[in-house]
């Protein structure tokens, strides 16, 4: 820390242009990269609501200090990803639940609402310009992460709903996520700390949710650990794993193999796309004895659990050898796995079965990634 020379503060008395959307977006500078070339871009007010969107070169935005989302953090966003298919195809993965999802979280924070539909049209146009330069055909397998956020622009330092906002889609291609070990390491959020509550607004995507999680995360990164578990309540259940769904399989006190995630009952869950995606295909599959065999190895179908699970069952799942598998859902890093969790001062070893001698984890991934990529859609899921 150091202190400034106040004396050395200068005026200047210049006005500069006024901050209107009108303006030409400037092109982007070499500190500004990291995203694609564009950036879509959807104004709304009061007075006239939703104009008609642009795509524009990708640029700053202008913006009052006063702004409503840099006061009152009336933010939302999503995350969605453009798959170049295995057949080179472009998918674009039950994009209408993001979109729906988005509305969900504008109204939460008083932004406007939209038709779903209509954010699907225009960010699937937007996903196909900027696909077919970043995304060119023979990148099979790979992706573009699409980033559509929410904001309100009002200038006014008095706390209301905005009337006006804005809603822009940036692009960019995201690292995988890599670890020298076979699967995280999640360590349990502090007794101090909780990331969500019920009747907060952990249910929804709102910006508000992610920045005051970065002092245990920053804690846990420096400690080695990938992600915090975060906790909830006295009884300490688990509920999300970082900015994840968290699932566990494991035989249940009953004698039931199941696959577990925490229910949405009480709103402290943000309700993934891939995970409802991975408890539709386990239950869809759960007939179809052949879609059990993974590296030659004939698996038993689970069943599907929403409900609260503690810290202290998966613990003692652990000791009594009934706890087989631990992954991480979402969209930015698909589904990874959890090889141990460290909670108030003891290792939590869970295994990780490579994918060549078959596990769960990996025959969920497989599935998933077979409807991304183009090889299998059994539900329908994607659009070219
Ligand atoms: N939980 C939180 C808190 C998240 O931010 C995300 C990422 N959107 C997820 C879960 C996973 O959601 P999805 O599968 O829709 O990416």
């Amino acid at each position: 820390l150091h202190s400034v020379d106040s004396a050395a503060l200068k005026l200047v008395d210049r006005r500069s242009e006024p901050n209107d959307l009108k303006s030409p977006i400037q092109p982007p500078s070499d500190s500004q990269t990291g995203c694609t070339d564009h950036i879509l871009i959807w104004q709304w007010n009061e007075l006239s609501g939703w104009g008609h969107p642009e795509i524009r070169p990708y640029g700053p935005l202008p913006i009052m200090p006063s702004a409503s989302v840099l006061q009152y953090a009336t933010a939302c966003f999503e995350g969605i990803k453009v798959y170049r298919g295995y057949d080179d195809k472009l998918r674009l993965f039950r994009i209408s639940l993001n979109c729906e999802r988005m509305v969900k979280s504008s109204m939460r924070v008083k932004l406007p609402e939209f038709a779903p539909a209509d954010l699907e049209a225009i960010i699937s146009r937007f996903a196909a310009i900027e696909a077919e330069k970043w995304l060119p055909p023979g990148l099979k397998g790979k992706t573009l992460y699409l980033r559509p956020t929410h904001i309100g622009t009002t200038a006014s330092l008095g706390l209301q709903k905005p009337r006006h906002s804005l809603l822009y889609v940036v692009a960019t291609l995201l690292p995988g996520f890599s670890t020298k070990r076979s699967g995280m390491r999640l360590l349990t959020s502090p007794a101090n700390t909780i990331r969500a509550w019920p009747g907060g607004f952990g249910n929804a995507k709102l910006g508000a949710n992610y920045g005051p999680t970065l002092v245990a995360h920053d804690e846990a990164i420096r400690s080695d650990f990938d992600q915090i578990l975060w906790l909830s309540g006295p009884e300490g259940y688990v509920t999300e794993a970082g900015a994840s769904n968290f699932f566990v399989i494991w035989i249940s006190p009953g004698g039931e193999l199941q696959i577990v995630t925490a229910g949405l009952h009480n709103g402290i869950i943000l309700e993934g796309i891939t995970r409802r995606s991975i408890l539709e295909l386990v239950r869809y599959k759960s007939l179809q004895e052949e879609a059990w065999i993974v590296a030659n190895r004939q698996l038993k179908p689970l069943t599907a659990v929403e409900r609260d699970i503690s810290i202290q069952e998966i613990q003692a799942a652990v000791s009594e050898g009934r706890l087989l598998e631990a992954f991480a859902s979402g969209t930015a890093y698909f589904i990874t796995p959890v090889e141990q969790i460290h909670h108030r001062g003891q290792d939590i070893d869970i295994a990780t079965p490579s994918e060549e001698s078959g596990s769960y984890t990996s025959l969920i991934k497989n599935w998933l990634s077979n409807v991304v990529y183009g090889r299998d859609d059994p539900l329908g899921w994607t659009q070219t």
